[in-house]
């Protein structure tokens, strides 16, 4: 068994594969998981792998991968098709409330259609509310034996104490830009090299997001290249280019104009890396930072990337977008 695949779909993430190697070959494992990493670091496929794995009617067969990906459970389970894989989600809401995680304490008891077990895969966990963290706690003390909660979430540290305790928490592996590089150069077909190694850069050791910023359309690199005008725009300093590009931003989507907004701040951040010698995040090695920004003191960039964290706290507090940017663009070109 030891050489046995495990997960042969999940890239890297040895240390998940070796955990659930050895609690499936004690024939136990813990009725909950906490799978912790940033969107696109894999956690819905690993959360899917451990439910098939499960399931798999090969499992005991140590020539079969784990899962087999062949047999019928298998297949239900990884396409999404399984009855018996209930998602928790807190739909267009900010936090994933109480009333869900009570539908759920209410639905524990109802035995699994299919096979022998039924997982709750809990999505977004680290926005649930304290209360609905509590009512998850009464479900996670005592579940039947058939049940297994999947948490997924971006960070353990925001769950209680209490929920952390129940469930050990396995952190997806973070790829090095190198790694992330290879991966897409292997994965996408006649890739620009220039995005690539944007996306490598960007993506903070996640292949999904890595994958989603390379292969672009509206967001991905979009936001990306957006957040690279700005930049430049507000180290020229001419305040009616800033304000007619802001205005072309997206204000009704807050999520994507935090992004640009973040980028833009990694793009400036970039500026006083160059200058002293430092690795770049925003720009790759060969493009470098924009010619403009060679005249520009470290001290108007510093005020700049102020002004930026400004707006971005600005655009979280629900203030008006276009004002927040039309400030953004007129303070700018006043520093
Ligand atoms: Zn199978």
């Amino acid at each position: 068994m030891a050489d046995r695949a495990v997960f042969p779909e999940l890239i890297g993430n040895e240390r998940l594969k070796a955990l659930f190697a050895d609690g499936l070959r004690r024939g136990r494992g813990a009725h909950a998981y906490v799978l912790e990493g940033p969107p696109g670091s894999g956690r819905h496929t690993a959360a899917r792998l451990i439910a098939a794995a499960a399931l798999c009617e090969n499992r005991d067969d140590p020539a079969s991968p784990l899962p087999c990906g062949r047999c019928l459970s298998c297949r239900k389970i990884l396409s999404g098709r399984s009855v018996d894989v209930l998602t928790v989600s807190r739909g267009d809401r900010a936090t994933l409330g109480v009333e869900p995680v009570r539908a759920v304490r209410d639905s524990l008891w109802v035995t699994p259609n299919d096979g022998e077990k039924k997982f709750y895969f809990i999505e977004d966990a680290h926005l649930m509310t304290p209360q609905a963290q509590n009512a998850l706690l009464l479900s996670l003390e005592e579940p039947p034996d058939y049940v297994m909660f999947l948490l997924l979430c971006e960070d353990a540290s925001l769950l209680l104490e209490t929920v952390r305790s129940r469930a050990p928490v396995l952190t997806m592996e973070r790829f090095t830009p190198a790694f992330t590089e290879e991966w897409l150069n292997a994965r996408v077909k006649n890739a620009d090299r220039s995005r690539v190694v944007r996306a490598a850069h960007l993506a903070g050791g996640s292949l999904g997001l890595a994958l989603k910023l390379c292969q672009g359309g509206d967001a991905g690199l979009g936001r990306y290249d957006q957040a690279g005008e700005l930049a430049r725009l507000l180290l020229t300093g001419r305040r009616s280019d800033a304000a007619v590009f802001v205005s072309s931003l997206p204000t009704k989507d807050r999520a994507a104009l935090r992004q640009i907004l973040t980028l833009a701040r990694c793009a400036l951040r970039d500026v006083i890396a160059a200058r002293r010698g430092g690795d770049l995040l925003f720009y790759s090695p060969e493009e470098g930072v924009p010619p403009a920004a060679g005249k520009i003191s470290v001290r108007r960039v510093t005020e700049l990337i102020r002004l930026l964290v400004r707006a971005e706290d600005d655009v979280a507090a629900n203030l008006s977008a276009s004002t927040v940017l039309m400030t953004l663009a007129a303070e700018s070109a006043g520093i």
